[in-house]
């Protein structure tokens, strides 16, 4: 009911812009003319119907369809200018290679109705049986299809004659000839209706799959008038589909306006045979082309010697000429047809997509040439020696591009050294887990060059392979374009870590001899209020000092020169110097800080000396932090198994085991409610732990909030006593 009142209010819409424009009618219009093969009958059918259904007219062209006859040769008449378009069989082709200008627009007969009709009694049942028989047939090229039969199944050209003009089904009947090519859906009927026994020899039958009835015009016309072209087209298949699917009425009108000689009967058995056994609409979409298949034919042309094999293809198909400019305007009388186009477009598109899903889904039968003439997708198939099968139209303009008019046949032409070899091992590999190869290739020529995606799916139960492929020359220039930046961003963080490291250094030299000189001034007698003062500036020199530290070692992290430097130091020394460091903050603090020498300790230990000195500074500037009051147990001393432990044990307040596990992140600090914020960057934690890392240590922790912490630092190091 919706799409009944969609339909409705569509055609509400419609009618009174068309109604405008009917004073201009004519004047608007071009006018064409379309050459037939033979004379009027349902084999042109679609012609027909887009003209009396008005589908030529609003496609803005005034159509004058001609009569053909044994005379009258369309490639001739169209390549004469005589009419604009014509319908022949795929002998259309063979013109195209013997130099004639001449293009294929749409395949309207996806197999050709020629056959070859012999009369019961003769004793003919296969093409062998026809050696040294007598058959005419067309110098033209016409009956390809039936030489190419003849030929492949070993009957000598020599043996059988040509004609030109007409030879008659009476010929066949008293005698004079023995086999005749016929229309499978005109003679063979009628011949049957009259009660005459008849058979026919199917070239189908023996592998010989020639198109029946093409469109196609000049490369003059489409040229200069791609868009004309397009509409005739377009006009031309509604037409067919409109004929396909009132085959009665056509019929009539056939009988009636044009005044076939065949009876109403015989134009709708014709009919009925057309759409079921030669256009077959509702397995092949309407107007494919399949460029493989024309290859084929081309070979067979070549092969019956009847064009050089030298000729090519090039320039066959409507769609070479695509993107060819063209100052051709629409007639003024298509726009508001346009319009309505759009407009149904965009209102119906789902609709559309519904009825049409609906009529695949009731038929069961998928249209695969559709999905085959996606443009952005190139597709192929090969087999499993790399022969090229079958491709789509894309396809062909790829290798056309970059291949010229020699079309690779195996997919090795197209691949180089490295990627044959892949595809090779992968045609060969029965492996359903490895159903899938993917290949990067670039193809150049002098104006452009592409870089191209190859997917290669397997497909096992028909020894074949399906080809996927894209253009990612876009693509890989983004990714090119992303990675140089990345790139560039990366070398600019480099070069801050370096000034910030840089800087850190410069800062510290003067920070170390204020630290020193602050020593020597709270050493120099000073009175005890003097020496409190001195003593404050030196803690906040030291907190500043481990700040920059933390800074050099995280550059140095950053950049990776975080490499292991082993020297032989006294670890009693090292500890005395370091617990000197922080006297005079424990003083400040009024913590008890103490330093636990766990003996026996070796003279000498084999380490990196300045990593355990940073390490064990931070460890001990964050219990110095985070603790109040009570006491801090500095403790070094060297297991029986030659591992250095170190430990800083305080009394101060604590982290809960949910903190616990974040300390150790870069950045991670612990807000905590009721303590006073400590200054500090987050790193010193994440720099022990790597720096313990590096040399095959850890930092490991032990704490409970509000009783204090022990942080331990365990490194395998060797002695020398
Ligand atoms: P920060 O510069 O913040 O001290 P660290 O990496 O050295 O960075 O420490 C990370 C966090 O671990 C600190 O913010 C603090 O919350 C917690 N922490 C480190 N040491 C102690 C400690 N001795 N007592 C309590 N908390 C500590």
């Amino acid at each position: 009911m919706k799409i009944l009142f969609f339909l409705i209010t569509l055609w509400l819409v419609s009618v009174p812009l068309y109604a405008d424009k009917s004073d201009s009618y004519g004047k608007d219009l071009y006018s064409i003319k379309l050459q037939l093969k033979w004379r009027h009958q349902f084999q042109f059918a679609g012609y027909y119907a887009a003209l009396e259904k008005g589908f030529y007219e609003q496609a803005g062209l005034d159509v004058s369809i001609i009569e053909g006859g044994p005379d009258i040769f369309p490639v001739a008449e169209v390549y004469n200018k005589e009419a604009q378009y014509g319908v022949c069989g795929s002998e259309l082709l063979l013109h195209r290679l013997r130099g004639y200008p001449l293009v294929l627009i749409a395949n309207i007969f996806q197999h050709s109705p020629l056959v070859l009709m012999v009369v019961d009694k003769s004793g003919i049942y296969s093409p062998i049986d026809l050696r040294g028989k007598k058959i005419l047939l067309h110098e033209d090229g016409s009956d390809a299809e039936i030489s190419a039969m003849l030929m492949s199944e070993g009957v000598d050209p020599q043996s059988y004659g040509y004609y030109d003009g007409s030879v008659d089904t009476d010929m066949l009947l008293e005698g004079k000839i023995d086999a005749l090519a016929v229309y499978i859906t005109n003679e063979p009927y009628l011949l049957k209706s009259m009660g005459m026994d008849i058979r026919v020899i199917n070239p189908l039958k023996y592998g010989i799959d020639f198109y029946g009835d093409c469109l196609f015009t000049t490369e003059e016309e489409i040229n200069n008038y791609p868009l004309r072209v397009r509409a005739f087209r377009q006009a031309s298949i509604k037409g067919w589909e409109y004929a396909l699917n009132n085959i009665d009425e056509i019929a009539l009108l056939i009988k009636e306006k044009y005044r076939s000689d065949a009876d109403i009967d015989m134009l709708r058995y014709e009919g009925s045979a057309i759409r079921d056994s030669l256009i077959m609409n509702k397995e092949v979409e309407l107007g494919h082309t399949n460029p493989g298949r024309w290859e084929e034919i081309g070979k067979t042309y070549r092969r019956l010697g009847m064009t050089a094999s030298s000729s090519r293809m090039e320039g066959f198909f409507a769609w070479e000429y695509e993107n060819n400019e063209s100052p051709e305007k629409l007639p003024s009388k298509l726009l508001p047809y346009m319009g309505i186009g759009i407009l149904s477009l965009l209102a119906g598109g789902t609709l559309f997509f519904h009825i049409k899903l609906k009529v695949y889904t009731k038929n069961k039968i998928h249209s695969l040439q559709n999905f085959f003439s996606l443009p952005s997708y190139m597709l192929l198939v090969i087999d499993y020696n790399g022969k090229i099968k079958n491709y789509n139209q894309s396809w062909a303009l790829l290798m056309k591009r970059y291949f010229g008019s020699e079309h690779p046949e195996n997919i090795r032409q197209v691949l180089t050294g490295e990627d044959v070899g892949k595809i090779e091992k992968f045609c060969h590999m029965n492996d359903p887990l490895q159903s899938l190869i993917s290949l990067e290739v670039f193809f150049k020529n002098a104006e452009s060059s592409v870089w191209i995606n190859l997917d290669f799916h397997q497909a096992f139960d028909e020894k074949l392979i399906y080809g996927i492929a894209r253009d990612i020359t876009e693509e890989k220039a983004r990714n090119e374009r992303m990675g140089e930046s990345v790139e560039i961003a990366m070398e600019n963080a480099r070069k801050k870590t370096d000034f910030i490291a840089s800087m850190s250094h410069e800062i510290r030299t003067p920070m170390n001899a204020m630290v020193s000189i602050t020593q020597m001034l709270i050493e120099s007698g000073l009175s005890i209020e003097q020496k409190d003062i001195a003593e404050i500036l030196m803690v906040s020199q030291h907190n500043l000092l481990q700040i920059i530290n933390e800074i050099i070692d995280f550059s140095k992290l950053e950049a990776g020169k975080d490499e292991v430097i082993l020297d032989s130091f006294s670890i009693k020394e090292q500890a005395k110097s370091i617990y000197q460091l922080f006297e005079v903050m424990a003083r400040q603090k009024k913590l008890d800080f103490k330093l636990n020498l766990i003996r026996p300790l070796p003279n000498f230990i084999i380490s990196d000396s300045q990593k355990i000195r940073q390490i064990c500074i931070n460890l001990i500037s964050n219990a110095f932090k985070y603790t109040e009051k009570g006491e801090i147990i500095f403790s070094v001393g060297l297991t029986e198994a030659g591992i250095l432990k170190i430990s800083v044990q305080d009394t101060g307040i604590g982290i809960s085991k949910d903190d616990i596990g974040r300390i150790f992140n870069f950045y991670s600090r612990i807000e905590r409610k009721g303590t006073v914020r400590q200054s500090g960057t987050g790193l010193g934690l994440v720099i022990s732990q790597k720096y313990a890392r590096a040399m095959g240590g850890a930092v490991t922790v032990e704490s409970q909030v509000s009783k204090g912490s022990v942080f331990t630092l365990t490194v395998p190091v060797h002695v020398i006593n």
